[in-house]
């Protein structure tokens, strides 16, 4: 899909420190099916975070989201496990390597699991998973092929429970507000 936009994007600070020392660790790559829109991993040279830069504006997103501006990124994409698999199984096989060094067992919550193959991976390792997303799309297809996921928001406050590990793979990075974001994990560590 070549030269494609969904909208403007914003250059932002630290979202840790506020700092606005920052110094480009992987430069201009695309988002996902927006080749015009480009962002760059960047190190806070203040507190040591990575955080990508720039991120969507909320006009970005709203395009994004939306299913008539963009059904490819709904159907069948982001929802297919086999894309999943073609694209983020090595990433996802390097987390759970440290996740074992970090904690070697124990329940775990993946947010924003769209067809939930890293919980079908830490299934596989040993973890007792479950799976977030807000798009019920990917949560139907997972649910088909009986991997454990709800379709919820952690910020709606209607999960229950408590869980020794919480995942956000391709989350924290593009979110504009870090701190909104991880309000709601102290009720589920
Ligand atoms: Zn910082």
């Amino acid at each position: 899909m070549p030269g494609r936009s969904f909208g403007p994007l914003a250059n932002r600070d630290c979202p840790m420190c506020g700092s606005g020392r920052k110094r480009t660790i992987l430069p201009d790559q695309y988002y996902q099916l927006a080749d015009l829109d480009r962002m760059s991993v960047v190190e806070c040279e203040d507190c040591s975070l990575l955080f990508t830069d720039p991120i969507p504006t909320p006009a970005w997103l709203d395009a994004f989201l939306n299913p008539e501006v963009n059904a490819p990124w709904r159907e069948p994409v982001w929802t297919s496990l086999e894309w999943q698999k073609e694209h983020s199984t090595e990433k996802f096989a390097d987390g759970l390597k440290i996740i074992r060094k970090l904690m070697p067992q124990g329940t775990l919550l993946d947010v924003g699991t769209g067809p939930g193959l890293f919980v079908r991976m830490a299934e596989e390792a040993g973890y007792d998973s479950l799976g977030l997303d807000v798009l019920p799309e990917g949560i139907k297809r997972a649910v088909e092929l009986g991997i454990p996921v709800l379709a919820d928001d952690p910020g709606n406050n209607t999960l229950e429970g408590k869980f020794d590990i919480v995942t956000l793979w391709c989350v924290v990075a593009h979110e504009p507000n870090f701190t909104d974001l991880v309000k709601p994990w102290p009720r589920f560590l």
